[in-house]
């Protein structure tokens, strides 16, 4: 049976001061909620992995990113080895960001993938269309071609340490959110494209987040449906009460 999940991503937020704080009130909330019907990870920046890996134990840890190279003379980068030996389990990859504000391809983005899944990390991994894409109502084949290009080169074990979040980039920080309705419609195509190439077992144990500017007070409807599996969030992760609110949606 797949796994729900609630992914913070905190983006380019936070001191290392103010994330640890924020971690700790994560933290403490899962604690206290009790038993929860997801797992809660939070996304945080390179800068901040070590020092709130001290502060979690429940949540788990993603890096937002990570280097298409393994080592070596990549000034500024960050690999996926060194992802890994901070503790973090996780990392974000393709998100609409990347892929629009530096360049991130489907092959730059499988290169990313192969190292990420080497290292030992799982991948978070997003597409989505624009609101032209939408518009234009090919929406569909762009998710297709995301998710094709950067993992279907992987076996299906490999593949069972990947996570897909849907995000349509219109909905991203906009405070525009899709419909249930239409956030399902996709979740349900992809876990199609996913049975297609790798069977349906693998569909069904696969988790497909939603994300773009879910909140407390439309988790509940978006987390109701059949193949939305919980979400990636950005900017209500930043609030502990207000993430919360989505990790209790469920
Ligand atoms: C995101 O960037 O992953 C995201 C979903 O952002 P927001 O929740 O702010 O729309």
């Amino acid at each position: 049976m797949r796994k729900n999940i609630v992914a913070g991503n905190w983006k380019m937020n936070t001191t290392v001061a103010e994330g640890v704080q924020l971690a700790r009130e994560v933290e403490s909330a899962v604690k206290a909620a009790g038993e929860l019907k997801c797992e809660v990870i939070v996304g945080v920046p390179f800068t901040h992995l070590t020092s709130v890996k001290q502060e979690i134990n429940i949540v788990k840890l993603s890096a937002e990113n990570c280097a298409d190279h393994k080592s070596g003379a990549y000034t500024g980068e960050v690999s996926a080895a060194m992802v890994a030996s901070t503790g973090a389990e996780y990392v974000i990859l393709g998100h609409s960001e990347r892929r629009g504000y530096y360049n991130e391809t489907i092959e730059v983005l499988k290169e990313k993938v192969d190292l990420a899944l080497a290292n030992g990390l799982k991948v978070i991994f997003c597409c989505g269309e624009s609101l032209d894409e939408r518009k234009n109502g090919v929406h569909f084949d762009v998710i297709k071609k995301e998710i094709e290009g950067s993992l279907f080169h992987l076996g299906a074990e490999a593949f069972a340490k990947i996570v897909i979040a849907y995000e349509p980039i219109w909905a991203i920080g906009t405070g525009e959110t899709a419909t249930a309705e239409q956030a399902q419609e996709i979740h349900a195509f992809i876990r199609g494209l996913l049975a297609e190439k790798y069977g349906n077992q693998l569909a069904q144990d696969t988790t497909i987040l939603y994300g773009g500017s879910c909140k407390p007070s439309n988790a509940a409807e978006l987390f109701a449906k059949p193949d939305i599996d919980g979400g990636l969030i950005g900017g209500a992760s930043l609030k502990a009460a207000d993430f919360m609110g989505i990790v209790t949606a469920f």
